[in-house]
């Protein structure tokens, strides 16, 4: 835990956040400003500020962020069974990526159609 963090925080429970999924590895939560009509953020507990931090010993842990997102997914319809077909999984990594919370997070987002390239 970094004590300044603020997704820390929220794993913590020192600040409220709508959890939609935990586990002894990772948890999840909805967006405060969604950009799409599921909008939710996958991080590890383990706090490490982005992908350019992570080493060798943490392929598992983000394999359990992606595979989370996955079955939030599924869960959600996003692929199959709802309206929309196909949903954006996406790490910001840096300020000119978009990135402003610098804790580790997965971005899923589903519900809507999407553009390519993003902006
Ligand atoms: P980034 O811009 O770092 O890729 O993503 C950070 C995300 O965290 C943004 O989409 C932003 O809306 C979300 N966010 C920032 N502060 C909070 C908060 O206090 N609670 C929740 N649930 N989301 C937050
Ligand atoms: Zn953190």
């Amino acid at each position: 835990m970094s004590q300044d963090c603020l997704f820390c925080k929220i794993a913590a429970r020192e600040i409220p956040a709508k959890l939609v999924y935990e586990d002894d590895e990772v948890f999840a939560f909805e967006d405060i400003n969604p950009q799409a009509p599921t909008h939710i953020l996958i991080c590890p507990k383990k706090h490490f500020a982005s992908l350019d931090v992570a080493t060798r010993e943490d392929e598992a842990v983000i394999g359990k962020v992606m595979l989370a997102a996955a079955q939030l997914a599924r869960e959600r319809k996003l692929l199959a069974g709802g309206t929309f077909s196909g949903y954006r999984t996406v790490f910001n990594t840096g300020k000119d990526s978009g990135q402003t919370v610098f804790h580790l997070h997965l971005h899923l987002l589903g519900g809507r159609s999407f553009r390519w390239p993003p902006g």
